[in-house]
């Protein structure tokens, strides 16, 4: 083990040391690997469900935090459903029920009785949301009904991954109803640009807002918007959806009212969502070779402090730790203060560095007299011996220059692998590249399929015109069939997770 524990270029020995395969040699290893030995979920004997552990239930804790808080300052309610769902909810809008047909789970027995009408483990909720809005609404006045609730969803996987792909995971879902299209259009983007400043300024991730063709739409929506985000192998991770469901639902479920000209009107809906989804694009656009790399402001611990002693004076380094980590909670910084004997401290360097803790500081007994300690970024090579009192004013600075840091690197990152493609033969290259490709689109479903199944790339979304990101208005044709694109854009297309 080395001694300082550093990113010094000793990735592959270190690996093998610590047992994470390098990204490069095989990410999905890697992943597995990082999600198990930083502690964030285990398998659980439950197929296709996994089981969050204390470090990962912290971070999506505080995902939850800021989001929660964001909802309620934008004026919207929680409230709580039931699990189950009666079967026949979920038959209720065509598309729907054969959008998530194939993934129910269906409890069809209580005890050794069996039930007349089976019920759904809820997939989502808006047919349940939909049935109880029908008896809350009467007038215009009742509305808007802005609503979401935390919980868990069920939708059967045959091929599990951790925070990915599980049968249970866990959200919220935003429903909202409103008098007019307008304002339902509204709300749908100010949730989803609510997802992108989260993801751009808690989680450094870029991620792009755009709208998702026909095809890749949710299940009865009119129009289905997205933020994607690039992971570092070049596929895409949708990180959170947010969809205007017109009059398709309340039709479904009655949700009409008395308009102000006492005529009766139909509410439009919307719905919208981030998953637990969201801490594997945290994992998969930030870890390195090393492990994780926690996006400062949403990390569980910021900053862990390592007593550096001998035996005769490891306490004494401890209770100078614990004044430490004061001052720095002191300042809101989450701390933590590694106090484990008889471990050596390369073993601790690299267990919070697998950990993706940004910042460590040491604090040996010979800097203690000199009134220094000593400082390393979880995403730099270098230490450096700072005064103490130095060190600790200048956290929360540090801590935003790593998210800076991160947020550029990830940005870099989406820009060198998007390339433009005016052939289908570039297309296919580029996407056998590890890249997202921007492509002029017929709009065809099947000849969107026809890309899909030759490339394994679907499209992601058309940016929007105050995207961050590739929001340039264009005319062109099919990259595929050569029919003139309704868009005025590029599409993206790309492999997904
Ligand atoms: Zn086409």
């Amino acid at each position: 083990m080395t001694k300082d524990g550093g990113n010094n270029g000793k990735a592959d020995k270190k690996a093998q040391q610590y047992g994470v395969t390098p990204q490069s040699v095989d990410f999905n290893d890697w992943y597995n690997e990082v999600v198990k030995k930083a502690d964030l979920a285990d398998n659980s004997p439950v197929a296709g469900a996994m089981v969050v552990r204390p470090y990962g239930a912290a971070l999506w804790e505080n995902v939850q935090r800021w989001l929660d808080d964001r909802f309620k300052a934008t004026g919207h309610e929680s409230l709580i459903f039931p699990t189950l769902i009666p079967m026949g909810f979920i038959t209720k809008e065509a598309d729907h029920v054969e959008g998530f047909a194939p993934e129910l789970f269906t409890v069809s027995k209580i005890g050794t009785e069996e039930l007349a009408e089976p019920y759904v483990m809820r997939p989502t909720s808006e047919t349940i949301i939909g049935h109880m809005w029908s008896g809350w609404l009467n007038s215009y006045r009742d509305l808007p009904f802005l609503h979401y609730q935390w919980g868990s969803v069920f939708r059967a996987e045959l091929r599990t991954k951790a925070f990915l792909r599980t049968s249970e995971f866990f959200w919220h879902e935003g429903h909202t109803a409103h008098a007019d299209e307008g304002e339902a259009r509204g709300e749908v983007r100010q949730q989803l640009d609510v997802y992108h400043e989260f993801c751009r300024d808690m989680l450094a991730l870029p991620v792009v807002r755009g709208e998702k063709t026909a095809s890749e739409r949710f299940a009865g929506a009119v129009a289905t918007y997205s933020i994607e985000g690039m992971m570092r192998d070049g596929k895409a991770l949708q990180s959170g959806t947010s969809h205007y469901l017109g009059q398709n639902f309340s039709k479904a479920f009655d949700v009409k009212f008395q308009t102000r000209e006492q005529k009766e009107a139909y509410a439009h809906t919307t719905s919208w969502a981030i998953s637990s989804r969201i801490i594997g694009a945290i994992i998969m656009t930030h870890g390195d070779d090393f492990g994780l790399i926690m996006p400062p402001r949403i990390a569980p611990i910021q900053v862990v402090v390592i007593p550096v002693g001998r035996k005769d004076n490891f306490d004494a380094m401890v209770e100078e730790g614990e004044k430490l980590a004061a001052e720095l909670r002191a300042q809101g910084i989450r701390v933590k203060v590694d106090k484990r004997d008889g471990v050596t401290n390369g073993f601790k360097y690299n267990d919070w560095e697998l950990k993706g803790v940004p910042v460590r500081i040491e604090l040996g007994p010979r800097d203690l007299e000199q009134g220094v300690v000593v400082v390393k970024n979880r995403n730099g090579k270098d230490k450096e011996t700072l005064g103490r009192n130095e060190a600790v004013s200048g956290m929360t600075a540090r801590l935003d220059a790593i998210h800076t840091w991160l947020l550029d690197r990830a940005t870099d990152y989406m820009m060198e692998h998007t390339v433009k493609a005016d052939s289908y033969e570039d297309l296919q290259a580029a996407i056998e590249g590890g890249n997202w490709v921007r492509a002029f689109h017929c709009g065809d479903a099947a000849c969107e399929k026809s890309i899909k199944d030759d490339t394994k790339a679907t499209t992601r979304n058309i940016p929007l015109d105050d995207a961050e990101f590739f929001n340039e208005r264009e005319e062109g044709r099919c990259v595929k069939c050569d029919q003139p694109s309704p868009y005025g854009k590029r599409v993206i297309f790309g492999r997904q997770y």
